[in-house]
């Protein structure tokens, strides 16, 4: 016999497939909307569809975006691209209010160990991005062995198109992911990046 009525239940088993949601999280979200008015309920409901039916990627950056362009390679300066592993380290860039070109989403790092090589992540599209106008790209993937790695291989393809390359200075913690690392450390990063 199952334990939860059969709506708990599922609703149960949808929470538990999201990151960091064991049993005892998800039953207790589940019961939290079991507690809702309908229409708080419709409104969350309606927001993760919103999220399916309006987000996409932008086809210049990779980032998400609600148009086929977002908004910041709509309105920004595109002399200098930010290239970063994926959109969440998008959001800890901007959170600095600092930088103030465009990014590059690779969509993944190279890791020869999970199998994703050169080709599995958007590089083609970085190479394609840069003619005369782009004067720096900034290696903003995390310092871990696969971030590092394909840093320095994007490096060596960008190098004789003729554009400079950095890379974010150290700071940002060995091993350690953009996405965490306070504003502080991030900005300084930034600020003393080297050219590779
Ligand atoms: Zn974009």
């Amino acid at each position: 016999m199952e334990i939860y009525i059969e709506p708990i239940g599922q609703l149960i088993n949808e929470f538990s497939k999201l990151p960091g949601v064991g049993k005892k999280t998800a039953q207790r979200y589940a019961y939290k909307i079991v507690d809702m008015t309908k229409e708080e309920a419709a409104e969350f409901a309606r927001a993760i569809l919103d999220c399916k039916n309006r987000v996409r990627y932008c086809k210049v950056c990779g980032n998400f975006s609600e148009e086929e362009v977002c908004e910041i390679c709509k309105s920004r300066d595109k002399s200098t691209i930010c290239v970063v592993r994926d959109p969440r380290d998008v959001v800890a860039m901007e959170k600095l209010r600092e930088y103030k070109g465009v990014y590059h989403v690779l969509h993944g790092v190279i890791s020869p160990m999970d199998g994703v090589g050169p080709n599995d992540i958007k590089i083609k599209e970085l190479l394609a991005r840069i003619d005369g106008s782009v004067k720096e790209v900034i290696m903003a993937t995390n310092p871990d062995v696969e971030g590092e790695a394909t840093a320095m291989y994007i490096a060596k393809l960008l190098k004789p198109l003729g554009v400079k390359v950095t890379r974010l200075a150290h700071g940002i913690p060995i091993g350690g992911e953009l996405e965490y690392t306070d504003e502080v450390t991030l900005s300084r990063a930034l600020l003393e990046r080297k050219t590779l």
